[in-house]
């Protein structure tokens, strides 16, 4: 039988969670699902969402789960599910797992497919601290290990590139205490349920990219997508 398809990837910050989702949804036409940019478009837009998470996320600490599930909710009644979801950086806590579930399961969804991208501490703090992003298309780029061609400027629309305010050195370190503290337990509870696949993310890009397409694949010829 053919389910909607629910990927997660889970990781510490700076894993490398939206460089991979963004290049398999391109190649599967899966919707990329991200909270931290749902999150900085509502402090963007000032929407009453924006102006509760801003201070939050400026410390690098969680936003608290109704805000976040409220939000995800929101996103999934949109009609544009067809090919499934990848979700990058949700769940992040026990409490968004455990509704997460149960929303795939009323929604008809098969068990998610869950990928830890698994990094050191010291890789993870110069992914973040050099990385840069684009303000038009959201295009990732890193100053140490993938430089746009111009310096600050995207190479896809020649948008500026920004530098996220919480990849401070000093928010660094919170949210990576936050990761250990709320959603590292989340690799226990996805094994318990036997759909964890770990996934080396201190390889290249390219690298990364290829360990992740043979899950996906896999887990799409075992649905009958393909
Ligand atoms: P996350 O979404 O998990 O926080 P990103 O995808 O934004 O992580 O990547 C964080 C930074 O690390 C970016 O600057 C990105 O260019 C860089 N990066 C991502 N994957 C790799 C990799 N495999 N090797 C080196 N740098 C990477
Ligand atoms: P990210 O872009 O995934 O690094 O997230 C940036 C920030 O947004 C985090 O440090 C949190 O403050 C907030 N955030 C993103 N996703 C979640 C989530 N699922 N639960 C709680 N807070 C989140």
């Amino acid at each position: 039988m053919s389910h909607k398809r629910a990927f997660i990837f889970l990781g510490p910050p700076g894993a490398g969670k939206g460089t991979q989702a963004k290049r398999v949804a391109q190649r599967s036409g899966m919707a990329h699902l991200s909270t931290g940019d749902m999150l900085r478009e509502a402090v963007s837009r000032g929407t009453e969402l924006g102006k509760l998470a801003k201070p939050i996320m400026e410390r690098g600490e969680l936003v608290p789960d109704d805000l976040v599930m409220k939000m995800i909710e929101e996103r999934l009644a949109r009609p544009d599910s067809a090919a499934g979801f990848i979700f990058d950086g949700f769940p992040r806590t026990l409490p968004q797992a455990e509704r997460l579930d149960g929303i795939l399961e009323s929604a008809g969804f098969g068990k998610p497919v869950v990928v830890d991208l698994s990094v050191s501490h010291d890789k993870l703090l110069r992914r973040l601290t050099g990385r840069w992003t684009c303000s038009v298309g959201g295009e990732i780029y890193n100053v140490y290990d993938a430089p746009p061609k111009t310096p600050g400027i995207c190479d896809n629309d020649g948008g500026k590139l920004v530098q996220r305010a919480d990849d401070r050195a000093e928010v660094v370190k919170e949210r990576l205490a936050a990761y250990e503290r709320a959603t590292k337990p989340l690799t226990d509870y996805y094994q318990r349920q036997g759909v964890l696949h770990t996934v080396d993310a201190a390889a290249n890009v390219d690298e990364v990219s290829r360990a992740l397409s043979e899950i996906v694949e896999r887990a799409e010829r075992r649905d009958g997508h393909l």
